[in-house]
């Protein structure tokens, strides 16, 4: 008789479990269907004018977004980009001259003598001389001052606006106290009851986009999720540690679904998503990626960028037609006798392949990110008049910073499918462009054209 009730109980018990089970991997599937049928809505290029996801004829997208920490001299930071930006011939051989971009730091921490306000006047030079070309664009926090407060965010902008110096993505820096993530980074630059709060001057300042410690080790970002989104983080070269890695990535993304905070950009694995900081303002969050197999963010070196942007990498963000930016450190080489090392100036020459093949589209993080927010916002129509094609954009409607009307510049990149190439006019506004290109078929045999 006791044995009997025992057994219905655990009967009963194994039943519930198995229910409870069931309906949470329901939930699971159902998000995850939803979101994909999202980015297939999104990719949609079947109709007649259709927007193209990248610019003709890239299949995929990559900045590499590099801390200035560990840059430790202007000297350093100029060997460096010009190896990237340039194809001149250095110490390192060719340059790679791509459009790779890097960040800066205000006051300096200890791995950084090179900064903004470290005292050598040079650096300031440099730095500013960057930002206008657009080569460094991201602001690595205001930096490491023991006694930061408000005021310390007020003479930076001060200093920064009175030489034309914009930059719109900001980067969390360690643990520093202005930085604003909450949980990852320690930021208190966002509370308005800290001393450190500086926010609402940052975003007025022009910060749009914000890095606030959030990476995956997922390759290509704003792509549909499958098993192979967490399977292609397999390494069989480092079996344990990888298949611990896919845990622990399917874990958030899982977590994330059910409602977790902290990993809300791995619900969809999207570049970017609305977050509001602490204070009530809302700005653009992206994630970053680093696959390095001893786990995430140990790769963010200049040796480790070699795995991080491998053959693997490229082929796989191909493969998925995504985004991704790269997290890294190109000034942390001291373990390398070059300032670049070999197998990293390697990768990048090989990354500068699939550029010039036009396969990945490869730009700086700001360039990248506005490209993504134009994208993803353009309010676009078209109308066919005899046999031509008329398009017109009207605005792009950003979600957070309000609707404006896009210059010929903000649309650089921006690529139209259309049934014929020469019979296609466009206007932004009530401005016609002349400025188009015409673009042969791409892989998908259709012809387009692109805003120059
Ligand atoms: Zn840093």
């Amino acid at each position: 008789m006791n044995d009997k009730k025992f057994a219905k109980k655990i009967y009963i018990f194994g039943l519930s479990l198995a229910a409870a089970i069931l309906a949470v991997a329901t939930i699971y599937l159902i998000n995850i269907h939803n979101i994909n049928r999202a980015y297939y809505e999104r990719a949609h290029t079947k109709s007649a004018v259709a927007l193209r996801k990248f610019p003709y004829p890239y299949k995929a997208a990559m900045a590499i977004s590099s801390d200035i920490d560990g840059t430790t001299t202007k000297e350093e930071f100029l060997e460096i980009q010009s190896f990237l930006n340039t194809k001149e011939k250095a110490s390192m051989g060719e340059g790679v001259g791509l459009e790779i971009g890097n960040s800066f730091i205000v006051y300096a921490p200890t791995t950084c003598t090179f900064s903004y306000f470290s005292g050598d006047s040079g650096d300031a030079q440099v730095i500013r001389k960057y930002i206008r070309a657009g080569y460094i664009d991201s602001l690595h926090s205001y930096g490491e001052k023991f006694d930061f407060s408000r005021e310390d965010a007020i003479k930076a902008i001060r200093e920064l606006r009175n030489n034309r110096c914009q930059v719109d993505v900001w980067v969390d820096h360690a643990r520093t106290p202005n930085n604003l993530g909450d949980d990852t980074t320690f930021g208190l630059g966002d509370h308005p009851d800290s001393p450190a709060y500086h926010a609402d001057l940052t975003i007025d300042y022009g910060i749009k986009f914000v890095w606030l410690g959030r990476i995956t080790m997922v390759i290509g970002q704003s792509a549909p999720i499958s098993l192979r989104t967490f399977s292609s983080i397999y390494d069989s070269n480092h079996p344990i540690t990888s298949l611990i890695n896919m845990g622990k990535e399917f874990a958030k993304n899982f977590l994330a679904i059910l409602g977790n905070r902290k990993y809300a950009l791995h619900r969809t694995y999207d570049l970017v998503r609305i977050a509001r900081l602490d204070d009530g303002q809302k700005v653009y969050e992206f994630i970053r990626f680093d696959n390095y197999w001893k786990g995430v963010a140990t790769g963010a070196t200049s040796r480790r960028l070699a795995y991080v942007i491998s053959r693997r990498t490229l082929d796989r963000l191909k493969e998925v037609g995504g985004y991704t930016i790269v997290y890294t450190h190109l000034g942390k080489n001291s373990d390398c006798s070059e300032v670049i090392p070999k197998e990293t100036q390697t990768a990048l020459r090989e990354l500068a392949g699939e550029f010039e093949q036009g396969n990945i589209y490869v730009t700086t993080t700001s360039r990248l990110l506005n490209y993504y927010l134009i994208h993803s916002y353009l309010d676009w129509s078209y109308e066919t008049i005899s046999d031509e094609i008329v398009i017109r954009i009207s605005h792009v409607q950003d979600p957070v910073f309000g609707p404006f009307m896009p210059t010929e510049k903000n649309l650089r990149g921006i690529t139209f499918y259309v049934p014929s190439k020469d019979k296609v006019r466009l206007y932004i506004g009530d401005k016609e462009i002349a400025n188009i290109q015409r673009n042969q078929p791409d892989y998908t045999e259709r012809e387009s054209i692109t805003i120059k």
